[in-house]
């Protein structure tokens, strides 16, 4: 008997006859389609020198196995209609640009990160170069154009109403000044569950922000230093930390670090010594309103943040109190799962308790749903009981369950900068746009 040939990766990738009538997206589908060995899916930076292993339980994404075999653009109009709308804002006639679908005519799949890790030239993606430069000096109106052109696809098809979605954020959003607020805005991302995605949203939202012309503090109250270490920050035991500014009163800004990866993002790190910040914390004079003293002498002494992000760790102990005394808002991740709402009575029971007795500005002003599958019913009843018991609150971005996004901190890199074009990436940097919206400064 002798073995089918096919039992391995089709050589052709031609788009299937309903594929090819969805133009570039169904070039997208073909090449995921294929069946993807979670290896291809996962691939460690070339700069890296320590391989990186596999997220536990990581399963390829379609969406971004798509986006890699799409790499030639990565998400983005296809290049007809992006030429016939693009042109009032400067753009080079795409006939003369680069092949824009070289990943998956050519059969070349290269990821995204290995093309950031190289300075490409213009020319090898003039598409891609073109459109960043350009995004940057568009206006709202052009963005709106741009993104109003791209095929809508249906329902019934949705990895292609995904990639599709995808581009059109990355249209609106990349390279976008999001509004300043009037004053500061200090938020804490709290939630007591563990590993519900506080630390991840911290730092992403808090990039994303910088990215977009804010400037950004996350404050690392975790004793685990999980953000300063998703920030690149140097956290061993003996640097200057949040623990220094809590129990020794040492300025805010003395020890805050700038963050090496994005401009304008800044963080004050936390060492192992906070863990015990929680019991020396207990005998200290105003021991819930330390952080606040620390952060309203930094807002008028020092540096001008438009954002302060404060991680807190999974507990509702001095730190978290600490946390929310200090800001007047309570951003709550919550994990698109079974248990996602139990705990949260609790959370919010301290939280008015905090407001009655310590802080009567405190409200949970945002919510954010993360790690969402849209693969599984689960992930959508989970969302829409959120969204019914918190509509106002409930931000309209979700964020994908996503392999680049659990393997960003491994570089010390946010996913903003570590794969700017995936779907995580661009899912905090729409919630950071709505967020940033829901808090400008009125005009005039
Ligand atoms: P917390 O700070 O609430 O404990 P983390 O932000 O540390 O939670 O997230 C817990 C784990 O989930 C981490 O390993 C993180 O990489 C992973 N994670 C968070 N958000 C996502 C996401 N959108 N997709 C995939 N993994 C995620
Ligand atoms: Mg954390």
């Amino acid at each position: 008997m002798t073995m089918s040939t096919n039992l391995g990766w089709p050589s052709d990738p031609e788009p299937a006859a309903e594929h090819r009538r969805l133009g570039w997206l169904g070039r997208a589908l073909a090449a995921v389609s294929r069946e993807t060995p979670s290896s291809e899916v996962v691939r460690p930076r070339p700069s890296a020198t320590t391989a990186v292993p596999e997220a536990p339980g990581a399963r390829p994404d379609p969406v971004e196995s798509a986006h890699d075999a799409f790499t030639g653009l990565t998400p983005s109009p296809p290049p007809t209609v992006a030429a016939a709308v693009a042109q009032p804002i400067g753009a080079p006639s795409v006939a003369t640009a680069a092949p824009v679908d070289k990943g998956v005519d050519n059969d070349v799949v290269e990821s995204p990160s290995e093309r950031e890790t190289e300075a490409v030239p213009l020319g090898d993606n003039a598409v891609d170069n073109w459109q960043h430069e350009s995004l940057a000096g568009a206006n709202d109106a052009d963005r709106e154009a741009l993104a109003a052109a791209i095929p809508t696809a249906g329902e019934d098809t949705p990895l292609a109403m995904e990639l599709a979605e995808n581009a059109r954020r990355r249209i609106q959003l990349t390279g976008r000044n999001f509004p300043k607020p009037a004053t500061p805005r200090v938020l804490t991302v709290a939630n007591q569950k563990g590993g519900v995605g506080k630390t991840t949203t911290t730092v992403n939202i808090a990039a994303a922000l910088a990215q977009s012309g804010l400037q950004v503090l996350v404050i690392d109250l975790d004793p685990q230093g999980n953000a300063s270490t998703a920030l690149g920050i140097d956290h061993h035991a003996e640097v200057p930390s949040i623990y220094d500014v809590l129990v020794d009163g040492t300025p805010l800004l003395d020890v805050v670090q700038p963050c090496p990866t994005v401009a304008d993002l800044h963080c004050a790190p936390a060492t192992i010594d906070l863990a015990g910040a929680e019991i020396e914390l207990v005998s200290l004079v105003a021991r819930e309103s330390r952080l606040q003293k620390a952060i309203t002498a930094a807002i008028t002494t020092g540096h001008s943040f438009d954002y302060i992000l404060i991680d807190c760790p999974p507990s509702l102990g001095l730190l978290t109190v600490n946390a929310m005394v200090a800001a007047s808002e309570v951003f709550i991740p919550i994990q698109c799962e079974y248990y996602a709402l139990e705990g949260l009575s609790q959370l919010l029971k301290n939280i008015e308790l905090i407001k009655h007795h310590l802080n009567p500005s405190l409200h949970v002003s945002t919510i954010l749903l993360t790690m969402y599958d849209g693969r599984t019913r689960l992930s959508a009843q989970v969302a829409e009981e959120v969204r019914e018991h918190f509509p106002q609150e409930v931000l309209r971005t979700s964020v994908p369950r996503s392999v680049r996004v659990s393997e960003a901190p491994s570089f010390g890199e946010t996913v903003m900068t570590y794969d700017p074009a995936s779907s995580g990436a661009l899912a905090y940097l729409a919630a950071a746009g709505e967020i940033a919206d829901r808090g400008a400064a009125p005009v005039g």
